[in-house]
């Protein structure tokens, strides 16, 4: 294999998750419009880049295409086909797809040159940076490099170790967002085979919390809302805890659609961000030399981890009009006949007092009575969020609350009405549809256990904050992980650094290198996969997977582009391979590695909505799952109808000269992926260690712009640092503070989590600043040295 020319020259500017020189960002404050033609430029620069002119025309012009790939990026839904454009991507899909069909390579004499501790000391983006991995390698306990391994010692290695444990709880397997059906399929299978459910996933990071608020209220852990909704019926958009202009561009074609047809679109956020201002269709004239559409009517700068109370208001005020003027508000023939728990939620709701509303939220009531008035003209309204709701201590109970709003006036079961949870990652949720979940429900059990004839353990599993926690306790021996990048990924990056240590074997399936594959167990194994953008041949011929978008629709992903490594396998033939070396094929483990058309055969029998699977995958633009609450107003709930339910408005308490810090990502970033040291939307430029603060807070700290200060994160357990942060002035709610993930996820303490959910709390961190000297960390001690718990020094509590 040849090695990338550019593998061993040193870092470039320093990005990431560390910085190898120290940061001088530079801010001009955040943009108030989005895309036009610099999103077409930075796309086009970034992919020849890394691809070639033609090997970024052959890939992005098969991207999001019905005989083309899916983008490897957010899980945004596709037009229907014949609304397709020729060029059906954002900028940040063609950054992924470039990230990912790169020529650069990374064979085994870039692991010969480099050892282990020369790599860790090298931020997230360098790391990717160097290219595809093209071989398996095998890190030796005790070895310094990772050296090559053929597949199937690869595979022996893995299996004796998992039949070797004394308990299959013992392993773990993580999947990323990433997987497609077939691959999570299989893998959740494998699992479940060797005699364990801990299945964590990213979406335990993510919208767990919407699964638990949704599944609970309306019967349903996922949202109920179609592309359509939004562009074609909904009267009223309410985005909240949302970024869509950089973690899910192509929403702001669907908002445009929206807008231009009259809905009304309401932003709610901590932060004004730029796809919330005017968009300028890359796609239209008008976008690209005219004004653009502006999307917003009214923006909320809502305090973080106000929005509880924020909603709390809301379904007050919503209450109060009903009362003033009796039938003309409140959707009563919908709540009588569908809905249960509204009377003790509107005796909760009279009760509120719109003094601690105001002061939980950041809002005054007029705005938020404005909102209801927005609301209560509205024929038809939609709720969007994503993380900035879901990764704090009351997330449940916010989307409870969020559901109730929208009870109120029967805003669910019909046209451009509904909740939509906007997923991060391309297939995370037909992942959790798959059965990757620890704690799968035992119907789905009975029949993998009809489907396959062995029985599957019931029960639950580890989900992602339990595994860290075993893997710390020492009570894991394998960790698998496929795809991701999860030591970036998790909260309290020492501890789960350290945890990661601890396991005897850890095994990761990547495209890329990352830092997860550099805090490896006492051995390791990388083994290298193909990608979305990739062909995937086997014994039965080339073969598709399909994937599941935020808004339910299951397609097909036909991989264009050649492998990049003759050694590579797919997921799926990893998985199988793994499963034939560990069961013999007493599953069918190698039929179904040769057709994914078996796969989806028994993916038809297990997965409620898969009926005829293969035909409707086949079909162009694919089919949409069935979902009770939007096809019929069918409600799988413990009372079988939808639930009111009563949520106290709380908020995290900040103590005097402390802030509420949220992470957040740049506009150079998907997930834990770095493209660049730029937020360009945010005009912050050449660096990430920045915070982000309020002018009057910058004041009363005693700090000017360009200030070196730490941020310490105070808990009971006691204290965290990232230090060398360049102080921002932002136009942020006074109070809060903002910075980029995953630099700030040692900040998290892994016990602060969402209740119920357990998500980690990473959008709502009690910090205080301290004048700082040192320069950023070396490296990528951003994510280890920075750490700095101290436990002798107790922290003064943020109680809820
Ligand atoms: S909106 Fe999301 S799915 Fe669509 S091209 Fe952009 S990153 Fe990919």
């Amino acid at each position: 294999m040849s090695e990338n020319p550019t593998s061993t020259a040193p870092p470039p500017q320093p990005t990431g998750d560390g910085a190898a020189r120290p940061e001088e960002p530079t801010s001009s404050g955040p943009k108030t419009s989005s895309v036009g033609l610099h999103g077409i430029t930075e796309s086009a620069r970034y992919s020849v880049a890394e691809m070639g002119p033609r090997r970024s025309l052959h890939a992005l012009l098969a991207m999001n295409q019905v005989d083309g790939f899916d983008c490897p990026s957010c899980a945004w839904a596709d037009p229907s086909p014949e609304h397709r454009k020729t060029a059906e991507f954002c900028e940040n899909g063609a950054k992924a797809v470039a990230w990912e069909a790169t020529r650069k390579r990374v064979g085994p004499e870039f692991f010969a040159a480099h050892p282990i501790a020369e790599l860790r000391r090298r931020d997230g983006h360098w790391l990717e940076a160097q290219g595809r991995l093209t071989e398996p390698l095998h890190l030796a306990p005790g070895a310094t490099h990772y050296a090559p391994i053929s597949w199937k010692a690869a595979f022996a290695l893995t299996a004796e170790r998992l039949r070797a444990l004394p308990d299959p709880d013992r392993a773990v397997f993580y999947t990323s967002g990433r997987t497609s059906n077939e691959a999570a399929f299989l893998y959740q299978l494998l699992a479940r085979r060797l005699g364990t459910n801990n299945l964590p996933d990213c979406s335990n990071m993510c919208h767990e919390s919407s699964g638990a608020a949704l599944a609970e209220t309306i019967g349903v852990g996922k949202g109920v809302v179609t592309l359509a909704d939004l562009t074609d019926h909904a009267d009223l958009i309410i985005i909240v805890g949302q970024n869509p202009g950089t973690c899910h561009p192509r929403m702001l074609t669907a908002l445009e659609q929206a807008k231009r047809r009259g809905a009304r679109i309401i932003a709610a956020n901590p932060l004004p961000e730029a796809g919330f201002g005017r968009f300028h269709n890359p796609q239209s004239a008008r976008g690209l030399a005219g004004p653009g559409t502006q999307l917003t009517d009214r923006y909320l700068p809502v305090r973080i981890n106000g929005d509880l109370a924020l909603f709390a208001g809301l379904n007050r005020a919503l209450l109060d009009r009903e009362d003033a003027h009796p039938g003309t508000v409140l959707d009563h023939d919908f709540i009588r006949r569908y809905c249960d728990g509204f009377e003790a939620c509107a005796t909760a709701w009279r009760a509120l007092d719109w003094q601690r509303i105001e002061t939980m939220s950041g809002l005054s009531r007029r705005q938020i009575e404005e909102v209801a008035a927005d609301a209560a003209r509205a024929g038809s309204t939609v709720v969007c969020w994503a993380m900035g709701l879901t990764q704090h201590r009351n997330a449940v109970a916010t989307i409870r609350e969020i559901v109730d709003f929208l009870l109120l006036r029967g805003n669910i079961g019909r046209p451009g009405a509904g909740p939509a949870p906007i997923r991060g990652h391309s297939n995370v949720q037909g992942d959790r549809t798959m059965g990757i979940w620890e704690k799968m429900p035992d119907a789905f059990l009975d029949r993998l256990r009809d489907e396959f004839g062995f029985d599957p353990p019931r029960d639950h599993g580890l989900d992602t904050v339990d595994s860290i926690r075993a893997m710390r306790d020492g009570r894991i021996d394998v960790f698998f992980a496929l795809g991701g990048n999860f030591v970036a990924a998790t909260p309290d990056t020492g501890v789960t650094e350290a945890a990661m240590a601890n396991c005897a074997l850890t095994v990761h399936v990547a495209t890329k290198l990352n830092r997860s594959h550099l805090c490896h167990g006492r051995e390791a194994l990388l083994l290298p996969c193909l990608g979305r953008t990739e062909r995937d041949q086997q014994a039965g011929g080339e073969q598709f997977v399909t994937v599941e978008d935020t808004m339910a629709m299951v397609h097909a992903s036909r991989g264009r582009l050649l492998p990049g490594s003759p050694h590579l396998l797919s997921e799926v033939a990893i998985i199988a391979g793994l499963g034939y070396e560990l069961f013999g094929d007493d599953l069918g483990w190698r039929t179904m590695r040769d057709d994914y058309a078996v796969i989806r055969r028994h993916i038809e029998h297990v997965v409620p909505g898969f009926h005829a699977f293969e035909q409707r995958a086949r079909q162009p633009g694919g089919f949409m799952l069935p979902r009770g609450p939007h096809d019929s107003r069918t409600f799988h709930t413990a009372t079988g109808k939808a639930r009111f339910t009563v949520n106290p408005p709380t908020a995290v308490e900040v103590p005097a000269g402390h802030l509420l810090l949220t992470t957040v990502r740049s506009h150079d970033q998907f997930n834990t992926t770095v493209y660049g040291p730029d937020d360009r939307y945010r005009g912050i430029k050449g660096g990430r260690r920045v915070v982000l603060l309020n002018q009057e807070d910058l004041h009363d700290h005693r700090l000017h712009e360009g200030d070196l200060v730490d941020l310490v994160s105070v808990h009971p357990d006691g204290e965290r640092r990232a230090p060398g942060f360049r102080a921002v002035r932002y136009p942020v709610p006074r109070g809060c503070a903002a910075a980029y993930y995953p630099e700030t996820n040692v900040l998290v303490p892994l016990d602060s989590t969402a209740e119920t959910s357990n998500t980690p709390a990473s959008k709502s961190i009690v910090i205080r600043l301290e004048s700082s000297s040192a320069p950023a960390p070396e490296g990528a001690a951003a994510s280890e040295g920075d750490l700095q718990a101290d436990h002798r020094a107790p922290a003064p509590t943020a109680r809820q």
